[in-house]
């Protein structure tokens, strides 16, 4: 597939069977595989898909367990009315809009109301998300931030009461982010104390390994598990003695300010994870080219585990 605009991608995936089809090269290989049991032994059946655009489709009988399966079984596309033309156009859309977009702009795109728009982004995001099985090392750059709604637009009774001199991060949640070797990992945390930062830490970054941080009093005790490096921010210093900096996870946060302000203005405590996940997916396939992008993300609609290992490849 060579498409080079949207309107290649709407010609290309002409109805539901081209959809399926590419679908089924995309999630396996061509080679099926019964998301049941794993068996990739199948008959094609007469059965059909409900959906009558996909006549022409039969669907697959696992010959190991007897359970039937089609090419969206276990996928995000799957349980939905939205048509698998819709479901790819729109992931071509959001893998492309390098600051995200909004679900008013993709129902407007996709002819869908902003309630089915606002599924999909939700149901393709989380498609987005990262299992972190493996452990970091080399040298890792930490930092915080703070995203989340701002107190003028609040309904008077849930406005955020002034704390001294710090308004704003009472009614924001925090953010910590994990930069290394042009890669980020960002999780949205309870708060910044020592335990909370801590276990993030101890999750995802190898003992011994590098660590480069600001002089956050939660951090003061890293240097006993890592080789820590500190730049001392509350000095007015931009580098570690050695020389290190934490430029490139600050880099971060202003991208994913602009887009949490541009685009999403408001995040909710509830969701602000799968916009981490979003927004992280999208800075570490920055080098992807858009049809590299596209069938990533494709590739991620059942099995995240899988794309990765492509994706790092
Ligand atoms: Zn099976």
């Amino acid at each position: 597939m060579k498409a080079k605009s949207l309107l290649d991608l709407q010609e290309y995936f002409h109805n539901e069977l081209v959809c399926a089809q590419y679908l089924e090269q995309m999630r396996w290989d061509g080679k099926p595989l019964c998301p049941h049991c794993g068996s990739e032994h199948h008959y094609r059946t007469t059965t059909r898909f409900k959906n009558p655009a996909l006549k022409d489709y039969k669907d697959f009988l696992c010959k190991a367990c007897g359970k039937k399966y089609t090419v969206i079984t276990g996928t995000i596309y799957e349980c939905s009315k939205v048509s698998l033309r819709t479901w790819l156009l729109a992931e071509y859309l959001i893998a492309n809009h390098k600051k995200g977009i909004s679900s008013l702009q993709l129902a407007r795109d996709l002819g869908v109301t902003q309630n089915t728009a606002w599924f999909i982004l939700h149901r393709i995001r989380a498609s987005f998300k990262e299992d972190h099985e493996e452990k970091l090392t080399g040298i890792t750059q930490i930092d915080e931030t703070f995203v989340g709604g701002k107190n003028k637009n609040r309904h008077y009774d849930k406005k955020v009461k002034y704390v001294g001199r710090e308004p704003s991060r009472v009614d924001k949640t925090p953010v910590m982010g994990l930069l290394n070797y042009g890669k980020v990992r960002l999780f949205a945390v309870k708060d910044t104390s020592y335990d909370e930062l801590r276990g993030v830490i101890n999750r995802n970054i190898e003992l011994r390994s590098i660590i480069i941080s600001d002089d956050l009093y939660s951090y003061r005790t890293l240097g006993e598990s890592y080789m820590h490096f500190i730049v001392r921010h509350s000095a007015k210093r931009y580098r570690s003695k050695e020389g290190f900096s934490t430029n490139g996870i600050e880099n971060v946060w202003s991208i994913l300010k602009r887009g949490i302000i541009g685009i999403y203005h408001y995040v909710s405590r509830k969701h602000l994870q799968r916009y981490c996940d979003e927004f992280a997916y999208r800075f570490n396939t920055l080098s992807l080219t858009v049809v590299e992008r596209f069938e990533d993300a494709i590739r991620r609609c059942g099995n995240a585990r899988l794309t990765y290992k492509v994706l790092i490849s």
